[in-house]
């Protein structure tokens, strides 16, 4: 099969969707792996490792899409890019269509195959190609949150840790998922005192069994958060409710309970963002403050770490990378009801049903 991997186009985008040992593996099963040059670059792939693997270079971002069957990418695609897609290519990556009305109408009217990395389930209910830039951005948010803590940064001057004779952090993480638990995870590493606030009482269970007790536990209620907000130095947020908008569980006006230079990590940024007064921010200007407390918002952290990033989402695609190269999409879909979740957009339908009813089509 011919496979092409253009090089992202997206603002501070640096991940790339296939590595060189990607292309060794499809290159080795006998298919073609066209890789546009420079594409792994903001990743720390240079070209030369693909050609070692035994890729195609080209430079010209045209021929690039024109004869692929398969085209590899990150994010989704950008409005010239919507335009070279063609009815008979599949396109596999990072979708989130249900907030794109324009690009929704744009992959239906290329014709083109869409299969969402974000869609794709997994035997145990979990969406294995997100978990892994889940697990990239929960451990971020303590990194972020830390140097949001120091005084040049607008924070209170508290170090995570603490240090003999002086007491660790306080931080709390709302919402225990994958987000949480990684971010959790980091801040009992560093020493900090951690409480875990989550809606769900099996994962609560299964954060208390498996830290042993060393993060506290607690059921999520708004007396649980007002206490949260009352006494933490940093507060994740890191709350999903499949398909909807995040829940603004701390507002503007409990901002007043926090010490000065307390610190607000919102990782559900990209879902709206789980605190009231949480914007958007970016890798360039990542942070601001309101009424004292910095806030950090930034909605696409994996990209800020892009070689760990894409070597996660590499590792967690290239299953199902080769599976479409060696059988098609067609037949691979047909052999995995999971994968065949990802199936968003073919030959002018919307193939899935969430995103088919955000835009009231047929499905
Ligand atoms: P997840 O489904 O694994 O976990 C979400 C958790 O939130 C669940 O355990 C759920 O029970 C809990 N929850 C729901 N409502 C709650 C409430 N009111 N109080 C406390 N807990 C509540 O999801 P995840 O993979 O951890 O993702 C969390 C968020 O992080 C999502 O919005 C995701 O899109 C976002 N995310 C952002 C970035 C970024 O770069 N900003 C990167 C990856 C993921």
């Amino acid at each position: 099969m011919q496979i092409a991997v253009p090089k992202e186009i997206k603002n501070h985008e640096y991940r790339v969707a296939l590595t060189p040992t990607g292309a060794r593996e499809l290159v080795g099963r006998g298919h073609t792996v066209t890789v546009q040059a420079g594409a792994g670059e903001g990743a720390g792939f240079a070209d030369a490792a693909y050609e070692a693997a035994g890729a195609r270079l080209e430079a010209d971002v045209a021929k690039v899409w024109d004869a692929a069957e398969l085209i590899l990418k990150v994010k989704e695609p950008q409005a010239e890019e919507v335009a070279r897609l063609k009815t008979g290519q599949t396109l596999f990556t990072y979708l989130h269509l249900a907030a794109e009305a324009s690009l929704t109408r744009g992959l239906m009217e290329s014709g083109a195959t869409c299969i969402a990395y974000e869609t794709v389930t997994d035997r145990q209910g979990g969406l294995p190609l997100l978990a892994p830039m889940s697990t990239v951005a929960g451990r971020m948010a303590i990194q972020a949150g830390a140097h949001s803590l120091e005084k040049a940064q607008g924070g209170s001057g508290v170090l995570l840790p603490g240090v003999p004779g002086v007491a660790p952090a306080k931080v709390a993480v709302i919402g225990g998922g994958v987000v949480g638990e990684n971010a959790a995870r980091m801040a009992l590493g560093l020493g900090a005192e951690v409480t875990v606030l989550d809606k769900s009482i099996p994962r609560l269970e299964t954060l208390d069994d498996r830290y042993q007790g060393r993060m506290k536990t607690v059921f999520s209620t708004a007396d649980a958060i007002d206490e949260a907000v009352r006494e933490c130095d940093l507060i994740v947020g890191a709350v999903l409710i499949p398909g909807a908008a995040a829940p603004k569980l701390i507002t503007r006006e409990m901002l007043a309970e926090m010490k000065p230079g307390s610190v607000l990590v919102d990782v559900a940024i990209d879902q709206g963002g789980c605190f009231e007064t949480s914007r958007a921010t970016t890798h360039t200007d990542p942070t601001y403050i309101v009424d004292g407390v910095v806030h950090y918002c930034v909605a696409n952290m994996p990209g800020a770490v892009a070689r760990t990033s894409t070597q996660a989402l590499t590792n967690a695609t290239m299953p199902f990378v080769t599976a479409l190269a060696d059988k098609g999409w067609k037949q691979a879909l047909a052999d995995d009801a999971h994968f065949a979740a990802g199936l968003n957009v073919h030959e002018g339908q919307v193939t899935y049903k969430a995103v088919a009813e955000a835009f009231g089509l047929e499905y």
